[in-house]
């Protein structure tokens, strides 16, 4: 999708700082982040939501949830604790309308507001 921020990403069209690529999936780090570990991963594949993925899609969803604990690991945060969210639609607070997970890490976090 030409309009969405994250599919422009994917197409090397808006620059990101690559944490992990594959055919499938990608990791960035977050423009703004609010940790001192704050990676996104994302389907290269466009879903707007956590809404759309299918049955067939669950590999794809369980692969970025395992790289989500691998990128941990990489970035020492694995053993002292951090947090993977996905936010979906905006009562869940999700601002880009690309499937993205969260991976926030390297301070304590606090609640789940
Ligand atoms: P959401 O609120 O949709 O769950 O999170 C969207 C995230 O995308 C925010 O944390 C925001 O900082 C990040 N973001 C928005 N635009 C860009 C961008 O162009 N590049 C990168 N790397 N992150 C972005
Ligand atoms: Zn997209």
């Amino acid at each position: 999708m030409s309009d969405c921020i994250f599919c422009r990403i994917v197409a090397g069209d808006i620059p990101a700082k690559v944490a992990y690529e594959d055919d499938d999936i990608l990791a960035f780090e977050d423009i703004s982040p609010k940790a001192p570990v704050h990676i996104l991963l994302i389907p290269k594949r466009h879903f707007a939501t956590l809404n759309d993925p299918e049955g067939s899609d669950a590999p794809l969803l369980g692969k970025m949830m395992l790289k989500a604990a691998e990128l941990a690991g990489e970035r020492r945060v694995a053993e002292a604790g951090y947090r993977v969210l996905v936010n979906t639609n905006p009562q869940g607070g999700q601002e880009v309308f690309h499937l993205h997970m969260h991976l926030l890490g390297g301070r304590q976090m606090v609640g789940m507001g």
